[in-house]
């Protein structure tokens, strides 16, 4: 063996000490024999190559280390004894080394992969010089090498702690951070889609208080499984903290499909837990959000996400929802409410209507439920279910609660006297101190008949101290005003609630009424039992939300003492109601529609029609997964086929099948899908792709998106006549 690394046997050494020195400082021998001695020492590893990349020498505790006799390693290539890649990952593979030996540059602290032994994972740091001979002819490499073996696995382990929960195991919010980041990176330059789910446990915090923290845990891990079993290898699944969990779905944009494994999401992780013998349930919401339609970085698909998962939220839990545009559009109203609704009451932009209740033998007016209303000067009237949550929010709920009682006590007065008003009274009303001697001051102020008034609660009242309810119950009750329990089976419907609170009257919720005549639909059989079991206590029972006359024939024949609904009358003014009984019309005839139509949703939404090379503006009236109504051309033949842009890059294709003056009736050439809320939505979006190829910059989709790659058709000759029907939708 010659070389550097060879073991020359000593010479002798002998002249001053100078000479010395200067003998030992050149002198091969001794070189080569410190070197022996770190080798025996097991300090380091030596190694050499020949111009071919063979080895050719190797420290012999290497080679007994690797596993390896000296007979069969020495002689072979360097690329057939070691690969290189990431520790982290199986594919390791020879090339790069070969590149690297090819280059016969120096190789400093390359980690790589000793090949051989596929039982035993063994990696070697290796460093190396070329050699070069008197003429600077390359003559092979020399370098040492270390065993990183176990310091590797140490990273690794410190590594995987940091992008893994302990708990769950899944990635953790660092990881997935990393990971969209890097995903989308990539896949904005192959025009490539990416979909992410944000899940948040409903509930969780109730097992945690409940049972305890292990259990919390032991459940946390349980939901790990079930997610993973539904996701599999099609996504990546991180916990993001606490109760938060987060899908990322690489190449996933078919709403449907998304729709599908969130609904088997929320089933899958709505059912029961065995925890160490104990029963938990939760629930699960969801949000959906889709690059690049929703947003093309990470942080823009995060936000979108979340406001969709705010909103599954909102919408009652235990569902998805997908983003849209809409939604940033109301968490910027939100925040303008906020701002506004302080000032509504002083400005006198509140007011009350009145929906009838009627008798459900007579159709009789019995009572009238007070609903507000605030009218914005600029956007118009907001609904009391955006603004009361926010003013509950704002603590204003109980300022306001106290004017709407009182407008409706000095508005009795002018009402006939068997009529009754009821008010809606805020949980948060409920439970402030001095909600009694508000009711009594306002009784007495007014001088109205405490009878003819009527308190409609709901069951979030029950959740709080018990006995303190029970008790103002008594208090109200002796004061001689009525009480309603609204919105009966939405919240947590117990049965001793109605049997321990003296409540007059029992409000059906919507929900039961709706499609309650369909088939499958086993509402029909809830309302029975709650009029019947209300019976039993003598109280009354309102169907509220009856839109139909088939709902109507349901409600009364299970019996239901009292009706709401649309199909009676909407909520009316104060004077329109005066009116009416000037004229003695205590009576409400039903008129409607025979059979309530659930697939149907009204709307008054602006919304493009592409035909041809043409763009027009139209009306949408109503939006079923089949097909829309739409106003706004003129007798457009049967059989015609267009574009509707319904935002957001949503494009659906549409024949006309019915035809009359300015209105059309269309059938989509694919179903629309469930948004996850009440909404519909295309599986599939313009691609903001396709817009950026148009010539117009990428960005997430915003309504107008499509509008403004296909505005360049306005120009276009129009095969329609566009009608003027924006007065009448103003109306
Ligand atoms: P609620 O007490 O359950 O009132 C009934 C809601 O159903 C009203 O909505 C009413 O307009 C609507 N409705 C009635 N008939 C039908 C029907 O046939 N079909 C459908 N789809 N809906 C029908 P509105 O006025 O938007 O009020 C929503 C909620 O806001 C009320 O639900 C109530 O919880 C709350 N609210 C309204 N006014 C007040 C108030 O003065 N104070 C408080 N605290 N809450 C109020
Ligand atoms: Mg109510
Ligand atoms: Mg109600």
């Amino acid at each position: 063996m010659s070389g550097l690394f060879s073991k020359l046997s000593g010479g002798q050494l002998s002249a001053s000490a100078a000479e010395h020195r200067q003998m030992v400082a050149h002198d091969p021998n001794r070189s080569a024999s410190l070197l022996a001695g770190l080798e025996a020492a097991n300090l380091g590893w030596f190694w050499e190559s020949d111009a071919s990349g063979r080895l050719t020498y190797l420290t012999d505790s290497a080679i007994s280390a690797a596993g390896r006799e000296k007979d069969s390693f020495i002689g072979l290539n360097l690329t057939e004894i070691f690969a290189t890649g990431d520790a982290d990952d199986s594919d390791t593979t020879s090339r790069p080394l070969k590149f690297r030996l090819a280059s016969r540059s120096p190789i400093s602290r390359l980690n790589v992969k000793v090949l051989g032994d596929e039982t035993k994972e063994m990696w070697w740091e290796i460093s190396a010089t070329p050699r070069l001979d008197g003429h600077g002819n390359f003559e092979g490499f020399h370098g040492t090498a270390r065993d990183i073996t176990r310091s590797l696995a140490q990273s690794r382990d410190s590594e995987r702690a940091a992008q893994y929960d302990s708990l769950t195991g899944l990635a953790n919010r660092f990881r997935m951070a990393r990971q969209l980041e890097q995903t989308l990176k990539t896949f904005k330059q192959s025009k490539r889609s990416c979909a992410v789910m944000l899940l948040d446990l409903d509930l969780f915090k109730k097992v945690n208080d409940t049972l305890g923290h292990p259990a919390g845990d032991e459940l946390l891990k349980q939901v790990a499984v079930r997610i993973n079993k539904l996701v599999g290898e099609t996504g990546e699944i991180g916990r993001l903290g606490g109760d938060e969990f987060q899908i990322i779905l690489p190449d996933k944009d078919d709403r449907g499909e998304l729709a599908d494994l969130s609904k088997r999401l929320v089933q899958m992780l709505s059912q029961p837990y065995s925890i160490e013998g104990a029963r938990a349930i939760i629930g699960c919401s969801i949000g959906v959000a889709i690059a690049p339609y929703d947003g093309i970085d990470a942080s823009d698909l995060i936000k979108a996400a979340d406001l969709a998962l705010y909103a599954a939220k909102d919408a009652g839990r235990g569902t998805y929802r997908f983003y849209s545009s809409q939604l940033s559009q109301s968490a910027h109203f939100r925040q303008r409410i906020e701002d506004d609704l302080r000032d509504a009451l002083s400005q006198g932009e509140l007011l009350i209507q009145y929906q009838p209740i009627v008798d459900a033998k007579t159709h009789n007016v019995a009572s009238l439920e007070a609903l507000l209303r605030w009218e914005h000067p600029e956007r118009g009237r907001v609904s009391p279910a955006e603004f009361i949550p926010v003013a509950e929010e704002l603590g204003i709920i109980t300022e306001i609660g106290e004017w709407v009682l009182e407008q409706v006590c000095i508005q009795l007065g002018y009402c006939p006297t068997e009529v009754r008003a009821a008010v809606n009274v805020s949980p948060i009303q409920f439970a402030s101190d001095d909600f009694y001697s508000t009711v009594d001051r306002i009784l007495t102020k007014t001088g109205v008949d405490p009878s003819r008034v009527e308190l409609e609660i709901t069951e979030s009242v029950f959740v709080g101290d018990l006995d303190r309810t029970l008790d103002l119950f008594k208090q109200l009750k002796g004061r001689g005003v009525r009480l309603s329990l609204d919105d009966f089976g939405t919240g947590y419907s117990s049965l001793s609630y109605l049997r321990d609170a003296p409540f007059d009257k029992v409000k059906i919720d919507q929900s039961f009424v709706r499609g309650c005549t369909e088939e499958g639909n086993n509402n029909g059989a809830l309302v029975s039992a709650i009029v019947s079991m209300a019976k039993a206590l003598k109280m009354e029972t309102v169907a509220e939300g009856i839109e139909a006359k088939d709902e109507l024939a349901m409600v009364t024949a299970h019996g239901a003492t009292h009706l709401q609904g649309y199909l009676f009358s909407t909520p009316i003014s104060i004077e329109e109601l005066l009116t009416r009984f000037e004229n003695k019309e205590l009576e409400f005839k039903p008129r409607g529609p025979e059979k309530y139509r659930s697939e149907r949703r009204t709307e008054f939404r602006r919304i493009g029609l592409i035909h041809g090379d043409s763009r027009y503006d139209v009306f949408l009236r109503n939006i079923s997964k089949t097909g829309a109504r739409i106003e706004g051309l003129l007798d457009v033949p049967i059989g015609t086929e267009f574009v509707l842009d319904l935002g957001d890059g949503q494009l659906a294709i549409a024949t006309v099948r019915r035809s009359d003056g300015f209105t059309q009736g269309v059938e989509f050439e694919t179903q629309l899908i469930s948004d996850g809320a009440q909404g519909l939505c295309t599986r599939h979006r313009v691609s903001p792709y396709q817009i950026e190829a148009a010539g117009r910059p990428l960005g997430a989709l915003t309504n107008s998106a499509v509008a403004a790659y296909t505005g360049a058709m306005q120009s276009a000759p129009k095969a329609f006549v566009e009608v003027d029907i924006g007065a009448q939708i103003r109306r």
